[in-house]
């Protein structure tokens, strides 16, 4: 059974406890949002998620999107929840105030679109890509289209898509062939085909803005020759009203192994009008500032799932009669123990609780850099966070969608035979939390930029904004008798990760496929390591509460429990990792592709 309940204390826990000590400072220009206030708007997200969003989960998982004459059906019930949303003012948390939104800090917003994920993920991508399209368009469209379209997209009347792949190309964009054809006032028009685009096409909102790759004539070949276009459905106009099509159609909907709630679509544009977003040319380097953004949010979406997946699978562990405890009968009255008696089912529960966990201090630490990054005055502290997000945005993508997918998987597990039944729910998490693995840059693509473009970079600049305060810490900690359990663990996956990043310099410096055969693995490490420098910390707070006769120690107890098993049973996978980059691409690589 799908359950859902926001974990609103660990969140204010992250918010409010974990990275005070993180270097990013207060933050003048956000205190306005004082705790209270973040509280209640975080408790009222959780009542949107629980109440709203999650009762169309399975429903619209059932029904799926429905293509008639052209035009998108999202399932029953979607319309609606999406209105009560966007009247809600849920669509503008994070957007600037300066187009109608409310400039919600980073950290505030990820936690509620963890929740949003959660209760319903299918619909999270509406909203969500609005978000992503308004950041390209302030970043780099020219103030006319700002003012025209902002506004719409900031309030969620007008919803945004990121129309990137083609039937032929995916990850190697540089192949597209969607034209863009200059009219000699300053628009373009443009033609071509884009597959699986996310909310493409549907009957949310009144009209749709695509953010478009698109080649111009006589550009430079590959990745270098590609422009980025808005290109509405409808043409606005001077007042903002909907006017005529714009050449738009949607070809048909892609049919999936989940997020049917999604309408991802087949789109033609037919000499469409667009306008550039952006240089000619460097259409790239806008779209990244929309991918990048996606990336951390597709990121929470594994979190989400994780969390949900967790949340059920513990329902019926405590719910669900077999067998007897190894320490002795715990329900006597019943025919036999609830399985969350016994250890491997409590395997599961633990490492999909400490995933969860991890995953959202991580988040948390990201959150703060990418609030310091927009607000801090201190040019020093923008550069840090900067360099921090850089690092951290592939290992946010794809970790956090690894261990939701893994949590998902496990919950299922912890259902045995019930949850391969569609009718448990859990199933549905499995296929939901798989697509965030392959979109917005594969979790393999991710890897390689973290070990490609983000390791090298500014000699080794974006490694330092995370390696120094690993290393102070470990200093600073290393006669802590309540961390004596954990630091020397932590300690040793950190040294792993120093050796590991060496090696892949040095070996990726004489042979690229060196560093692309260590990158899934070095990834998987640092985002390792990363949970465990938080959950130390967490362990330090909660130790100190618990001495202290905190009221709520109940709770810091939980969260000691929970980081023991993260150093005892999770952090090892460290070591595996260490093993496996330096063991090298020889046996990889060795065999010729004819013998496979
Ligand atoms: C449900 C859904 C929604 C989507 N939404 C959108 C959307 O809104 N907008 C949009 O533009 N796209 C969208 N996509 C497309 C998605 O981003 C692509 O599927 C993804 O980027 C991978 O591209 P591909 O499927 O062509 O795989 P390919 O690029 O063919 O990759 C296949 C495999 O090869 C690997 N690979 C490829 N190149 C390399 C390399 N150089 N080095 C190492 N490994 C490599 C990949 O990691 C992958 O494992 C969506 C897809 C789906 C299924």
């Amino acid at each position: 059974m799908q359950v859902y309940e926001a974990p609103l204390r660990d969140m204010k826990f992250v918010l409010h406890e974990l990275h005070q000590d993180d270097g990013f400072g207060g933050l003048d220009a956000l205190s306005e949002f004082t705790p209270d206030l973040v509280d209640a708007i975080l408790e009222e997200a959780g009542r949107v998620a629980r109440e709203v969003l999650l009762p169309l989960n399975r429903s619209g998982d059932e029904e799926g999107c429905k293509l008639e004459n052209g035009v998108v059906r999202t399932p029953a019930g979607f319309k609606e929840a999406y209105d009560k949303f966007r009247e809600g003012g849920w669509c503008a948390l994070a957007s600037d105030p300066k187009w109608g939104g409310q400039g919600l800090p980073e950290t505030v917003n990820k936690m509620t679109e963890e929740m949003i994920c959660a209760a319903n993920v299918s619909f999270s991508l509406y909203p969500g890509l609005t978000h992503g399209a308004t950041t390209a368009i302030e970043g780099f469209a020219t103030e006319d289209l700002q003012s025209l379209y902002l506004p719409k997209l900031v309030e969620g009347s007008w919803s945004g898509t990121m129309c990137l792949t083609e039937a032929h190309c995916g990850t190697d964009l540089g192949m597209l062939r969607t034209k863009a054809v200059p009219q000699g006032d300053g628009s373009y028009k443009l033609t071509g085909s884009k597959i699986f685009i996310s909310a493409g096409e549907h009957d949310l909102t009144e009209n749709i803005v695509h953010l478009v790759l698109a080649r111009i004539p006589d550009g430079p070949a590959g990745v270098k020759g590609i422009s980025l276009f808005l290109v509405p459905k409808y043409m606005p106009k001077a007042d903002g009203s909907v006017g005529p099509s714009n050449g738009v159609s949607c070809a048909a909907i892609e049919h999936k192994m989940g997020l049917k709630g999604s309408a991802t679509c087949q789109l033609n544009f037919e000499e469409s009008v667009g306008w550039l977003v952006g240089k000619p040319h460097k259409g790239m380097e806008a779209m990244f500032k929309m991918m990048n953004t996606e990336r951390v949010s597709v990121g929470v979406q594994g979190l989400g799932l994780g969390e949900a997946a967790y949340q059920s699978a513990v329902y019926y562990a405590k719910d669900r009669l077999q067998g007897r405890s190894l320490s002795g009968v715990k329900a006597p009255d019943k025919p036999a123990d609830p399985i969350i008696v016994h250890p491997d089912v409590r395997r599961m529960l633990m490492t999909m609780r400490a995933y969860n966990e991890g995953c959202r201090a991580v988040c948390g630490w990201v959150s703060r850099a990418l609030d310091a990054e927009k607000h801090s005055t201190d040019p020093e502290v923008r550069q840090r966070a900067s360099d921090f997000i850089a690092l951290m945005t592939p290992v946010v993508k794809a970790l956090f969608t690894d261990m939701g997918f893994e949590s998902a998987n496990l919950a299922v597990q912890v259902y045995g035979g019930h949850g391969y039944i569609r009718e448990s729910g859990v199933e549905q998490y499995v296929r939901d939390a798989r697509i965030a693995m392959i979109y917005e840059g594969t979790n393999g693509i991710q890897a390689l930029d973290l070990v490609g473009r983000k390791l090298g970079a500014h000699m080794g600049r974006y490694l330092r904004s995370f390696f120094h305060p690993v290393s102070t810490f470990l200093e600073d900690n290393a006669e802590d008798e309540a961390l004596a359990a954990i630091i020397p663990g932590l300690a040793q996956a950190f040294g792993a990760l120093q050796l590991s990043t060496g090696t892949i310099a040095q070996k990726g410096l004489r042979d690229p496929e060196e560093a692309g055969a260590a990158a899934t693995d070095y990834l998987r490490l640092l985002g390792l390591v990363a949970m465990g420098y938080c959950f130390a910390q967490a362990m330090k707070i909660a130790h100190a509460k618990v001495a202290a006769g905190d009221a709520e120690a109940e709770f810091y107890k939980a969260k000691i429990a929970t980081a023991s098993f993260f150093f005892d049973r999770i952090l090892p996978q460290a070591t595996a990792c260490f093993l496996a980059i330096k063991s090298g691409k020889q046996s990889m690589m060795a065999m010729h592709a004819d013998a496979f």
